[in-house]
């Protein structure tokens, strides 16, 4: 055995950089989707103002009420260049449907393989001969049909999030005109909910970021467990895989617990299809080819992994079980 890939703790998936290009590329959209509907629908809208006095004026709880004279035909085509802009910039690129966060994802994935690969090369000099470096594990029909699997799911999470955007920005506009509220009443709602960060308003930017955070995870994690499939499978070397977790303040406790422990990968697949798992996950897991008792070649990864975690149990004031 040549040694064993150190794993990284701070960023366990490697995605930082990415996942922040991802939100930003999001943001940009979402500052597109707003100043195109209020330059579309809510500049368009031309209601009569009127003045409410006196008791009325008091349970409107407004001095003003816009009466919007829109027939159902006009409601139905607000409804439709709401979907059609919201489509537009989030779904589509260059002229064609092909979702933009597909390229993110994809690339999560490589380098997932590449991480994988890298790290049963250090292991295995059988790996290391079989697949030297990441171009002989790339290309092949078997790795675009794995990379096919994560950026499907990709497209299901984003067609999810853009008829949420879609749903909201209709109720926005719908309450406006039902209620009589100004049409810059609606501009504030629209970039509260569109564009803000900060307030008590649902954000659709903490939504993208989540999207963001776990299609990544859930990208990289993929490749790492396809490889290490994949080595068992071509080369008959039984691995396991090393739970590394970000052991940062808002790692949940159940995975924090698993850090520096060899699971299969039944168990881990198993983890990841309850509880929200994958959702917001930063953990990863290092390929580690193990003996036939299912123990690992290298040992001392795991004292060090051990005091990380009771660390990390020290700075949430978590007691460790006796
Ligand atoms: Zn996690």
């Amino acid at each position: 055995m040549a040694g064993f890939p150190a794993p990284n703790i701070l960023d366990p998936t490697q995605q930082k950089g990415r996942e922040k290009r991802a939100y930003a590329d999001f943001r940009r959209r979402l500052r597109a989707i707003n100043a195109e509907i209020q330059e579309r629908v809510v500049d368009q809208l031309r209601p009569r103002e009127i003045a409410v006095n006196g008791l009325r004026a008091y349970l409107l709880n407004a001095e003003r009420v816009y009466i919007y004279e829109l027939d159902y035909l006009q409601l139905r085509r607000i409804d439709e260049t709401i979907a059609e802009i919201i489509q537009r910039i989030m779904m589509e690129r260059d002229g064609q449907w092909d979702v933009w966060m597909q390229r993110y994802t994809a690339e999560a994935y490589q380098q997932g393989a590449a991480y994988a690969q890298s790290s049963l090369a250090v292991q295995s000099a059988v790996y290391s001969s079989a697949y030297s470096n990441i171009e002989s594990v790339l290309f092949t029909p078997e790795y675009q049909r794995r990379i096919a699997v994560v950026t499907s799911r990709t497209f299901n999470s984003m067609e999810g999030f853009t008829d949420e955007l879609i749903t909201t920005t209709r109720r926005i506009l719908g309450d406006t005109i039902a209620q009589g509220k100004s049409p810059r009443w609606a501009a504030k709602q629209l970039k509260g909910y569109l564009v803000d960060t900060e307030g008590t308003q649902a954000k659709a930017a903490s939504r993208a970021a989540t999207i963001a955070r776990t299609e990544l995870g859930v990208s990289y994690r993929s490749a790492v467990m396809d490889e290490s499939q994949r080595a068992s499978e071509s080369l008959g070397l039984v691995t396991k895989l090393l739970w590394v977790s970000a052991l940062m303040a808002t790692t949940r406790r159940s995975h924090a617990d698993l850090h520096g422990r060899l699971l299969t990968r039944a168990e881990v697949t198993e983890f990841y299809s309850k509880n929200g798992n994958p959702i917001n996950c930063r953990c990863s897991q290092v390929p580690t080819i193990v003996d036939e008792y299912g123990n690992a070649f290298a040992k001392k990864i795991f004292e060090k992994m051990a005091k990380q975690e009771e660390r990390w149990m020290q700075s949430q004031g978590i007691k460790k079980a006796a």
